[in-house]
């Protein structure tokens, strides 16, 4: 299957001008294991026994992105290629990184110290070689994922291995191999110390996965989700009301996050976390304020895990107002207030994460109403109707002047009151109407 592969102009030419000067240079890890099984690779990393200085003088344009690890990326016309020397990391003192990152000429001391036997292929697409020095192709037909040596001492070394395993099992549809899964729960002590930035991506990852909830049912029963997202585990076997739910809150969000759209990974962490406080809400069969509570629990969550301030807005806000409801009779100003309350911007996906959670709920989907509510956005959208302060024909001078007040709370307060008439009644957006109404808000 390699030797008929149309490899990048970019990775060839690297490897052919690495092999020129006397170095050898092969395709490695994740893209020789994904061309194996017939998908294409997102990203081509290549590896060699140049050093990074070498390689930065034998390309125009390199940038040394990792270079204390010996990876420096190339940029090439048809794209970019990180480039790694050949690395033996012998000592992970603190679990975390290698205490000692030692280069060496020698390909197949590399492949040992990778995580597992399906990302230890490398091929060189000249002399088309591939090695394979721990069966990894066998691996791959069985489609196990299998540590390279013990995996205790391999995870031990670095916890991140033990999150990747989960998140190549949901990537590739495997299984993990029996003791490479025991080692899971016998290191998570060692995984607890993991820099979050790197759980962080691969848990972005593992979200972009055909199905998540792969990946996230076997950190559960490791025991791993306990450390990574205790809120979610603490969903297992919280009951719902039968009449609406098939599954436990547990369940319910890993189903909601598998059937969130693919390439969206803010809809598919809301809908994986939407309903993390259901647990702490729970009266019987009723959840009362879980929204709200979910989206403060939510900013905390995402902050230890290093997610962007912009991301845990954005996910904050779909989980507090995902329990929307719309009915034909809501008059024009309550679909103002609606969009108001969810940001426009956010609209798209708050309906994206409504379908996800009907989904998951095992129920029909009619989604007619959603329809309907869109296009009275549209058309009050297309109205151009003021909708926030900024879009009021006054403004806080106006406002400053008019009442003789200095800047202040009270200036806003004066504004989100004609707001709201302004909401319920559009025509009143006139300047001089405006002017007038300050006096009696
Ligand atoms: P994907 O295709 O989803 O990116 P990948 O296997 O390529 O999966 P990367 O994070 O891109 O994952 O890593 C590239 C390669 O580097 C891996 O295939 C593996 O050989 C090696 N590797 C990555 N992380 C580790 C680690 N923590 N320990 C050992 N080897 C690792
Ligand atoms: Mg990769």
């Amino acid at each position: 299957m390699l030797d008929k592969t149309h490899f990048p102009f970019g990775a060839i030419d690297i490897i052919r001008t690495l092999k020129g000067k006397g170095y050898p240079a092969f395709l490695v890890g994740g893209c020789v294991r994904d061309l194996l099984l017939g998908t294409l690779p997102d990203e081509w990393d290549i590896t060699t026994s140049a050093k990074p200085e070498e390689v930065c003088k034998l390309f125009d344009k390199v940038i040394p992105t990792g270079i204390e690890y010996g990876t420096v990326t190339i940029l090439l016309p048809d794209g970019q290629y990180e480039v790694t020397t050949f690395r033996s990391d012998e000592k992970y003192i603190d679990g975390r990184h290698p205490s000692n990152v030692r280069f060496t000429d020698d390909i197949h001391q590399d492949l040992s110290r990778r995580d597992f036997t399906i990302n230890a292929l490398a091929y060189d697409p000249i002399e088309k070689k591939l090695i394979d020095d721990f069966n990894g192709q066998k691996d791959l037909a069985d489609k196990v994922i299998r540590a390279i040596g013990d995996p205790v001492e391999r995870f031990s070394e670095d916890g991140l291995r033990s999150i990747r395993a989960c998140r190549l099992a949901a990537k590739l549809g495997f299984t993990i191999e029996e003791k490479t899964f025991e080692a899971i729960t016998k290191t998570l002590a060692v995984t607890q110390k993991v820099a979050p930035e790197r759980v962080h991506d691969e848990i972005i990852k593992l979200l972009s996965a055909q199905k998540p909830s792969i990946g996230f049912d076997l950190m559960s029963k490791s025991g791993l989700l306990k450390i990574i997202l205790p809120k979610l585990e603490d969903c297992r076997d919280v009951e719902q009301p039968p009449e609406f739910h098939k599954y436990d809150v547990y369940w319910h969000n890993l189903q909601a996050c598998d059937a969130a759209p693919q390439n969206n990974p803010i809809v598919r962490l809301a809908a994986l976390l939407h309903d993390i406080e259901k647990p702490s809400c729970k009266v019987d069969y009723t959840f009362y304020g879980h929204d709200q509570k979910g989206a403060e629990t939510v900013k905390n969550v995402l902050q230890r895990l290093k997610f962007s301030n912009r991301d845990i807005d954005q996910v904050a806000g779909l989980i507090e107002n995902h329990m929307f409801d719309y009915s034909s009779k809501w008059g024009d100003a309550a679909v103002r207030r609606f969009i108001r309350r969810a940001g426009l911007e956010n609209i798209a996906n708050l309906f994206a994460l409504r379908i996800a959670d009907t989904k998951a709920m095992e129920r029909e989907i009619d989604s007619g109403y959603l329809a309907e509510l869109q296009a009275r956005i549209d058309k009050i959208i297309a109205e151009q109707n003021a909708l926030h302060v900024k879009d009021l024909k006054v403004n806080g001078k106006d406002v400053m002047q008019t009442l003789n007040l200095s800047p202040g709370p009270e200036v806003g307060k004066v504004l989100t009151a004609l707001l709201e008439k302004v909401l319920d009644n559009p025509a009143l957006n006139e300047r001089e109407k405006l002017l007038k109404m300050i006096r009696d808000v």
